[in-house]
């Protein structure tokens, strides 16, 4: 029995990544410095994943801003519009790889950036591909072999990780009409191909290909593309070893096709999909072969292994298979793990019996090590750690229980529907058409964030940082008027995340220090943990909202985060339904909702811009699913008066097939991203005759390009033919926290001239 790794996080115990990027992207360090922080990093995993028990240990699982990125560029597959960057005088390979990431606006060009999506069904986004009907591959860049190489020389000798041929394809998106990507599959294999034997040259061993689109539905084309190209890498390279890694759900339909790719190595979730391996055995047709890669430790979330449950699984494999024939794997890449426990010091904030039932990225290494020898000693002591959260007192609130199971039947509807509601709001708001307003955040700029860490740090008073926040807040409102917004937010300065803040104020969370998980490039959030029944307390965001309210007559919209965006993006109990523990934030938040109302707040926001990605990977789960959120958002929404008006914002969310939803949760009005897509969202929202009102983000808030007045008319006027204009919002694509104020103050200057000027084309 071996063990192996699918990938470890690349953003460095102290966030090293994201430092070392931003500094380049703002010109403070050169490219050879940012290279050393990757280099450093890089060496640092290896030797982790050695000195904890990885046998095989992954390589090119590195990246400085997305594997699926690193693929585009060693596969040439690089959008036209970038190739002006590369012809510019000084500019590097990074350069153009950060450009396609991030968008390109210096010396004359204007480059948008290429689109990024959620990664499945995590928070981590990649960068789409973008493929045309006559797309070409080449050999780009030769990323995976450098860090193969390098590794090898610092005396590791990995296993490079690459994005699998089918799943490469099928996560891009075509740019015209008329072809079907994964009929590139004959055009990418050559360059596949000709990597490959680069890797072989340098006597490469093992690779792990990524396919986790196995855990989706697919298509016969998809099929038979995965047993086309696994047979022709198979004719090439037939003694190198590949390690097939599917993840996030089981193989489902595909069990079969999978089973018949000429693989050495089939890697299995069984964290996800726990009745796999059952499957595979059962069905006789695993040969006598092939190896398997028992995902045993959960990649995607915080607990301890339960080394009793595992090992049961394990001695299952050993008497059907035998030893030499199995690996002992977490579920899936570590990068959606915190990286390390023993960071976590501080006893106030994460108590050691709570600590005692977590396992961080560095952990489970240790905890697939264990497993593969596990000893009566180590044994016991898991156990005692599994019986410890079991009976914990810490977990369990039967009055959280209670209110759960006696939630009524009114509680998950408006008093009236949309179109009396909407008659009300109209008199009660008088706000024009084309109401402008942003999705809450502004700038979090160094000096905040500065402050609120000397608060916490008790170097300031609460009184102090409190100033402090009413000064930024103040501004910001000033501002806002003084540009002629309609709605008014009061910039959310007092926030760190739209999770954590919520999380801090209720009861059933704890925050980590450091436990830091990627999100998209050099952003990354620090998912807090719900260990035990939630509850609130007192209000959360009432006195920032009525603060702000207090400054200005217009509107000042209260901003709260969804039930199911509190929930996904943070770590979940896995001791109870996932709905069960979300129905308890909802009412949290439905109490908060009704608090702001009595405070006077007269327009609320409920974010929810994780409800897609909760999504099962499967479509046959999506009902289920969809069911328990969306009741989730309308109790959370539903205690209010007709004149009050629920908005809802998402972000990088595709809506066709889940349209009818949206609309059944019922939010007055829903801000949604959809610059970037150049509007095409809104098909999905015309075709169902959406009723309720949309404020289609008109530019992207990703990107420090500056959209100008012009790009957003036309982008309104695109809109206005898809929605009726006396439903339609502007805004930007999402919260501008991650901006500067000379490029937030500009952009938004000129979208209310956008909205002025349509409002007089009417
Ligand atoms: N209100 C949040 C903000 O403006 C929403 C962020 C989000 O959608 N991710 O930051
Ligand atoms: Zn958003």
């Amino acid at each position: 029995m071996q063990t192996h790794n699918l990938g470890y996080p690349r953003i460095g115990s102290k966030r090293e990544l994201k430092k070392a990027c931003e500094s380049y992207w703002s010109g403070k360090i050169n490219l050879h410095e940012l290279q050393t922080v990757g280099e450093s990093i890089r060496l640092q995993n290896w030797k982790t994943q050695q000195e904890e028990g990885i046998d095989l240990i992954p390589s090119n699982d590195f990246s400085f801003y997305d594997q699926v990125l690193d693929m585009s560029l060693m596969l040439g597959a690089i959008p036209d519009r970038f190739h002006e960057v590369i012809l510019q005088k000084g500019n590097n390979e990074m350069d153009l790889y950060f450009a396609m990431a991030r968008g390109y606006q210096q010396n004359g060009l204007d480059i948008t950036a290429m689109e990024m999506t959620k990664w499945f069904d995590t928070n981590y986004h990649y960068i789409v591909p973008e493929f045309r009907k006559d797309q070409q591959f080449k050999l780009f860049s030769t990323k995976v072999i450098l860090e193969y190489k390098e590794a090898k020389q610092a005396g590791f000798s990995t296993k490079p990780v690459l994005i699998g041929p089918v799943s490469y394809l099928l996560l891009g998106k075509e740019k015209e009409e008329g072809f079907d990507r994964i009929d590139l599959i004959k055009n990418i294999l050559p360059v596949y191909l000709e990597l490959l034997k680069k890797l072989d040259a340098a006597h490469v061993e093992w690779i792990q290909f990524d396919e986790p689109f196995l855990a989706m539905d697919l298509g016969e084309k998809e099929k038979r593309a995965l047993q086309f190209a696994y047979a022709e890498i198979k004719k090439a390279f037939p003694s190198l070893k590949i390690i097939l890694a599917n993840y996030f759900d089981c193989f489902g339909e595909n069990l079969e096709t999978a089973l018949s790719l000429p693989v050495h190595t089939l890697h299995l979730d069984l964290v996800r999909c726990s009745s796999q391996l059952d499957d595979i055995l059962e069905s006789g047709k695993l040969g006598g072969q092939k190896h398997l890669s028992l995902g045993l430790v959960d990649g995607r979330n915080i607990w301890k292994n339960d080394y009793q449950k595992s090992n049961e699984t394990i001695q299952k494999a050993v008497s059907a298979i035998g030893k030499d024939r199995l690996f002992i794997a977490p579920s899936c890449s570590l990068i959606h793990s915190p990286i390390d426990l023993d960071l976590e010091t501080d006893e106030k904030s994460l108590s050691s019996e709570i600590k005692n039932w977590l396992s961080f990225a560095k952990q489970k290494l240790r905890e697939v090590a264990d497993l593969k020898e596990l000893t009566n000693e180590k044994l016991k002591k898991n156990q005692e750690a599994i019986q410890s959260r079991n009976s914990s007192p810490l977990i369990h609130k039967p009055a959280v229980k209670k209110r759960v199971q006696t939630i009524s039947d009114s509680h998950d509807h408006r008093l009236s529907p949309f179109s009396v509601r909407q008659v009300k709001q109209k008199e009660a708001l008088k706000l024009p058409l084309f109401p402008t307003t942003t999705i809450g955040s502004f700038p979090q700029t160094a000096e905040v964030r500065s402050w609120r860490s000397k608060f916490k740090k008790g170097s300031l008073s609460q009184k102090a940082y409190e100033d402090f926040l009413k000064e930024e807040t103040k501004k910001a409102i000033s501002w806002q008027e003084n540009i002629g917004l309609d709605v008014l937010v009061h910039g959310e300065f007092e926030r760190n995340d739209m999770v954590e803040y919520f999380g801090e104020q209720l009861e059933g969370f704890v925050f980590t220090k450091t436990g830091w998980v990627q999100s998209y490039g050099s952003r990354c959030v620090k998912p807090p943990i719900i260990y035990g029944d939630v509850s609130r307390q007192k209000s959360m965001t009432v006195d920032w909202t009525a603060f702000g309210q207090s400054l200005t007559s217009k509107f000042v919209k209260g901003m709260l985060t969804g039930p199911v965006t509190i929930l996904q993006w943070s770590f979940v109990r896995n001791d109870q339904p996932r709905s069960e523990t979300c129905l308890q934030i909802a009412l949290a938040i439905r109490d908060e909702v009704t608090d702001l109302e009595k405070a006077g707040i007269r327009i609320i926001q409920i974010d929810e811009p994780a409800i897609r990605e909760g999504l099962p990977l499967r479509k046959s789960e999506w009902q289920q699913y969809l069911n328990w959120a969306v009741r989730a958002f309308r109790i959370s929404s539903s205690g209010v008066k007709n004149e009050t008006q629920i908005h809802t914002h998402m972000c990088y969310s595709e809506f066709n097939d889940i349209i009818q939803h949206i609309a059944d949760m019922d939010a007055d009005v829903i801000t949604i991203e959809c610059s970037r897509s150049q509007m095409e969202l809104l098909d999905a929202f015309r075709e169902f005759n959406y009723p309720n009102e949309i404020g289609p983000g008109v530019y992207d808030i990703h990107s420090p390009r500056v959209p100008s007045k012009q790009e957003m008319v036309d982008l309104l006027e695109k809109a206005m033919k898809l929605i009726p204009e006396t439903q339609l919002w502007v805004n930007p694509d999402c919260g501008l926290k991650t901006r500067g104020w000379d490029e937030t103050k500009k952009a938004l200057t000129e979208m209310v001239s956008a909205a002025q000027e349509m409002r007089e084309v009417i």
